[in-house]
């Protein structure tokens, strides 16, 4: 059977984007179908205002700390309109970067829900179109807890909170993941005063306690208030302020509520019966090689439930790519691949490989070197001395996982992403020279750590004299 197109991607983000162009530049024909607008939850309403407004929020910060720059009550003139700023910034990508990358492909845009006909036909609006791979691309929404109250209140969510006008004087939020904590920070430097109410024990709960404390620790001294382990009974609109009650009691307001409290699916325009595409609770079922219940169908990033992140979605567009091109004995296992993750708080919390939790339920005997940031002299004179950096190795210098919280870690996780994935051992990653003084020259430290760990054993004390002295 003839396709109109080699490949059909529904949705635009991160994912459908690397699969759509790295499509087009292969020469193929592709057609892309986004309903909202190109580049998705990341560029539009995620990773990139979050991290703009996190920036501003760092400098508005800085100046209050060390004021070098003329104020106007309180704030420097060019961070009071935080959000239309940010907004300023996407349309110029939007308009000067991204559209370009796509004159080679068939672009449907804000022309409604795509919707599966069968296996190889979707349409969208008016057009009918088919091709012989898709590759389902939607990611997630918001999720809204169904507390009592909430449907009454004009939340903020993800996708609207980065078009407001102001900042407002309060701000609680519901969820301590990475979203929750980004924004708690972001808006209480911005002068807000921010509350952080969730269910879990610690913030950042699929981190560890430890990096949660410290975290915490900061937000306090910064002002922003955190609530562990509470269930949320109630919300109420009361004398024009949001009203948040808990299982303990509690009674907290704020002028406006900001919900982070999950994702969810949203397939149901999408009709995947018609392509008997399999879906359930966590997302579109998907192989070791990101194929669908249905063969000629991937479905790769957020959509699929595996890792929720923009990095991780851009490598699963490429290997699906692809694998859909090469023999099977060629296709690649996209769990094989690592993924690092960063919550761009100050300090920054980042991870890679397994957590100490994980290791200790799989019975892995590890050793664990860890450095702190407050016994580095470049970070003690830059004021960035709170943090560690924590490895977890075997004895043989074999690499199970990292955990580094503070300046630069979103940074330095990236060459413990690179070790793990291609096995080099500690004893490489201390013979390499690392640039001085970066905060990654902690990382070379941790070799080095445990390299002096071998060390005190009597019988490498003892080899190393004897061959010194020979
Ligand atoms: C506030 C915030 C901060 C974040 N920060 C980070 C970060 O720092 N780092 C990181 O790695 N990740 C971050 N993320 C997560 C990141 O945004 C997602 O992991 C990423 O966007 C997923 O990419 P995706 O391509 O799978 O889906 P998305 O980016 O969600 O794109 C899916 C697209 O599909 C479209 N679509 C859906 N259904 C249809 C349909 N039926 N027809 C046509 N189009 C459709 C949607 O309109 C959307 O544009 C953040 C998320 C949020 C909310």
């Amino acid at each position: 059977m003839a396709y109109q197109y080699d490949v059909l991607t529904i949705g635009l983000g991160p994912a459908g984007m690397a699969v759509s162009i790295m499509a087009s530049e292969m020469g193929l024909k592709v057609a892309a179908i986004e309903r909202r607008k190109i580049g998705g939850e990341c560029m539009n309403v995620g990773c990139i205002p979050s991290k703009s407004l996190l920036r501003m929020a760092k400098v508005r910060h800085a100046v209050a700390k060390f004021p070098v720059m003329e104020l106007e009550d309180g704030v420097a003139p060019a961070l009071k309109q935080p959000f239309e700023k940010i907004q300023s910034y996407l349309k110029y990508i939007n308009e000067s970067k991204t559209v370009g990358m796509f004159k080679r492909i068939d672009l449907i845009l804000q022309e409604g829900d795509a919707e599966f006909v069968d296996p190889h036909t979707v349409r969208v609006g008016e057009k009918t179109l088919t091709a012989k791979r898709i590759f389902i691309a939607t990611g997630t929404r918001p999720a809204v807890p169904p507390i009592p109250g909430l449907d009454g209140i004009d939340i903020l969510t993800n996708e609207n909170i980065f078009e407001l006008e102001g900042v407002p004087k309060s701000l609680l939020i519901i969820g301590g993941g990475a979203i929750g904590c980004e924004m708690a920070q972001a808006f209480q430097r911005l002068g807000c005063d921010a509350t952080i109410v969730h269910m879990d024990p610690h913030l950042v709960p699929i981190g560890d306690p430890e990096a949660a404390a410290l975290l915490e620790e900061q937000f306090q001294k910064e002002g922003i208030t955190v609530h562990n382990s509470r269930m949320i009974s109630k919300v109420a609109l009361e004398n024009g302020e949001v009203a948040l009650y808990t299982d303990k009691d509690e009674r907290l307001t704020g002028e406006r509520l900001l919900v982070a409290a999950g994702r969810r699916y949203d397939f149901a325009s999408l009709k995947l019966e018609n392509a008997a595409v399999k879906h359930g609770k966590r997302g579109i079922e998907v192989d070791a090689h990101l194929r669908t219940s249905q063969r000629n169908i991937f479905a790769v990033g957020d959509c699929n439930g595996q890792f929720l992140l923009s990095h991780a979605a851009m490598h699963q567009g490429m290997l699906a790519l692809m694998n859909a091109m090469m023999p099977f004995f060629l296709q690649k296992n996209f769990r094989k691949f690592v993924v690092p993750w960063t919550v761009f708080t100050e300090p920054q919390v980042s991870y890679v490989g397994k957590t100490e939790k994980e290791l200790q339920a799989q019975g892995i005997k590890y050793e664990t070197i860890k450095v702190k940031y407050e016994d580095y002299g470049a970070a003690i004179a830059e004021a960035v001395d709170v943090g560690y950096v924590k490895v977890f190795a075997s004895k043989a210098g074999r690499i199970h996982g990292a955990s580094i919280v503070g300046e630069g870690s979103g940074e330095m996780i990236n060459e413990w992403a690179l070790a793990l994935q291609e096995k080099i051992r500690l004893h490489k990653l201390m013979l390499l020279q690392h640039s001085f003084p970066t905060m990654g020259f902690l990382s070379k430290r941790i070799a080095e750590t445990w390299m002096m760990n071998r060390m005190q054993s009597g019988l490498v004390k003892k080899m190393a004299q004897f061959m010194y002295r020979l």
